[in-house]
C-alpha cells in the first residue's frame, strides 16, 4: 500500500473561508491531497510527520476567478485594428492559443489563484491545457472550461467581420432544435459549464446592451438541454430587462457582468438562487484609461469615455443592489490580452472592498462562495477535513487590507491538491 505523505503547516493564523475571523493556535495537518484537520498547537503530531514553519503567516484556501479567458493574451493577438485581429485570430493555430493558456496559467497560480472558470478561449485550446494539468502532464490551476453558444448576431457573433467564415460557426444556433444540437456537440467536447450571451455589449461599435440576442422560449431550450448534461449555464448579461430576467425566468444559473441591474431582477435572482459574477476590474481599467481608451480599445468606439464612464457607475451601483438583495455574489476579472490583467486577477477584490465590504467578506467572494458558483464546494473554497489541499501562504494579513494579495512577493507558497506549485519559504 502507498504510504500518503503527512505534512504540517506550524505556527500560522488559518482564514478557513467559514469563520468570520482567522483562527490563532492551530496547526494545519494535510494527508496525501486532502486536508486532514486542524489540530490545536497544543496537540500531538504524528512522529513521521514533515512540517513547514509559517509563524507570522496567513494560510487561507487558495484564491478563485470565476471569469477569465485564459487563451486571450497580448503576445498572441497584438493587432488592434479588428479586421487584424479578427484574421489573426482566424489563422492562429489553436495549439498557439493553448501555450498563451498556460502562460496565463502560471500566472494565475503565481497570483495565488489555484482554480479559474475560463468563459471562453479558441477552440480546444483550454480543454488541452486543463486535461494536461489534470493529468499532472504541467503546473497550473485547476480550470472550469465553459463552451460558449451564441445567437447569429449575440455578443459572440456581432463583432466578426461579415466577409470571414466563423471559426465558431458550430455554436451559432437559432432556434430551439439547433440550440439543443449545439449544447449537445459542447458536452461531447467535454466542456465543463455552457457560456451564452442574453444582452450584447458595449465594447464595439455598433454593440447595444440592450439588444436581446435569444428568446424567452430559445434560453429555456438551452438551460434544459445544458441541464440534461449536467452542465451549468452562465449567461453574458448587461440589462435588467430584458437579457437579465429573461436569462433567470428561463433557469440560467449564473449572471456574468450584470451591469444594469434593477430591483425587481434583483430580488428575482435572490428568489431564484441565481448566482451573479461581477467584473469590477475590466470595467473600471477602461473607466481609469479616460482618453486613452480610445487608442487601447481594439474597436476604436468613438465616445467610448462617456460609455466607459456610465458603464462604472452603473456596474457599481447594480453590485451594492445585488449584496442588499442577498444575492450570491461572486468575483471575476474578465481578464483578456487587452488591459493587462493577467497576473492581476486579486484587482477585482480591492474593488469589492472599495465598494464597502469587509475584508473577510470580499475573500469569501474568491473562496467560498466562488466555490459554490463553480458546483465545487464539497471540494474547494474552504479549509475543512476532507476538502482538496489547495491552499495559499501570504506574509501579511488579508483580513487587514486585502490589496496585499496583489503583491506576488507577500505569496510565499501555493499548493493545489496537496501538491506544492510555488515555494518561497524555502
Ligand atoms: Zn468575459
Amino acid at each position: 500500500m502507498v504510504k500518503l505523505s503527512v505534512l504540517l503547516l506550524e505556527g500560522g493564523k488559518i482564514i478557513n473561508g467559514v469563520d468570520d475571523y482567522p483562527l490563532d493556535g492551530y496547526n494545519l495537518l494535510l494527508k496525501g491531497c486532502t486536508i486532514e484537520k486542524l489540530l490545536k498547537s497544543s496537540e500531538s503530531v504524528p512522529a513521521d510527520v514533515e512540517k513547514i514553519d509559517v509563524s507570522g503567516m496567513i494560510v487561507m484556501p487558495g484564491l478563485i476567478d470565476a471569469h477569465l479567458h485564459l487563451a486571450f493574451s497580448a503576445s498572441i493577438s497584438p493587432e488592434l485594428n479588428p479586421i487584424r485581429r479578427a484574421i489573426n485570430r482566424f489563422t492562429a493555430l489553436h495549439s498557439s492559443y493553448a501555450l498563451g493558456a498556460y502562460v496565463n496559467g502560471m500566472k494565475c497560480i503565481e497570483s495565488g489563484f489555484t482554480t479559474v472558470r475560463d468563459c471562453g478561449s479558441p477552440g480546444d485550446s483550454v480543454i488541452a491545457l486543463r486535461d494536461a494539468i489534470n493529468s499532472g502532464w504541467l503546473n497550473g490551476p485547476r480550470i472550469l472550461v465553459g463552451g460558449t453558444i451564441t445567437s447569429t448576431m449575440g455578443h459572440f457573433d456581432e463583432n466578426w467581420p461579415v466577409t470571414l467564415p466563423r471559426p465558431h460557426a458550430k455554436y451559432v444556433a437559432d432556434g430551439v432544435d439547433q440550440i439543443r444540437k449545439a449544447v449537445r456537440e459542447r458536452a461531447r467536447e467535454q466542456v465543463d459549464f455552457v457560456k451564452t450571451s442574453t444582452s450584447d455589449s458595449w465594447s464595439t461599435t455598433r454593440s447595444r446592451s440592450w439588444w436581446r440576442c435569444y428568446t424567452i422560449e430559445e434560453l429555456k431550450a438551452l438551460t434544459d438541454e445544458a441541464h440534461a448534461f449536467d452542465l451549468p449555464i452562465s449567461s453574458h448579461a448587461y440589462d435588467a430587462v430584458p437579457s437579465v430576467k429573461n436569462a433567470v425566468l428561463a433557469g440560467v444559473d449564473n449572471i456574468d457582468h450584470g451591469i444594469y441591474l434593477n430591483e425587481e431582477v434583483v430580488e428575482l435572482m435572490s428568489e431564484r438562487g441565481t448566482t451573479l459574477v461581477p467584473t469590477l476590474s475590466v470595467i473600471k481599467i477602461i473607466y481609469l484609461q479616460g482618453e486613452k481608451a480610445r487608442d487601447t480599445n481594439p474597436y476604436r468606439i468613438p465616445d467610448i469615455v462617456c460609455k466607459a464612464k456610465k458603464t462604472w457607475e452603473s456596474h457599481q451601483k447594480s453590485v451594492k443592489m445585488a449584496l442588499k438583495a442577498s444575492v450570491k455574489v461572486g468575483s471575476g476579472t474578465d481578464a483578456t490580452g487587452n488591459y493587462g490583467l493577467h497576473g492581476n486577477y486579486a484587482y477585482e477584490l480591492e474593488l469589492l472592498s472599495d465598494l464597502g465590504m469587509k475584508p473577510m467578506d470580499v475573500l469569501k467572494t474568491a473562496t467560498k462562495v466562488n466555490s459554490e458558483i463553480l458546483g465545487l464546494e464539497d471540494k474547494i473554497g474552504t479549509i475543512e477535513p476532507g476538502k482538496a489541499a489547495d491552499l495559499i501562504i501570504i506574509d501579511g494579513d488579508p483580513t487587514q487590507d486585502v490589496r496585499i494579495l496583489q503583491e506576488k512577493s507577500k505569496i510565499k507558497l501555493v499548493m493545489i491538491g496537496g501538491k506544492i506549485v510555488v515555494n518561497k519559504i524555502g
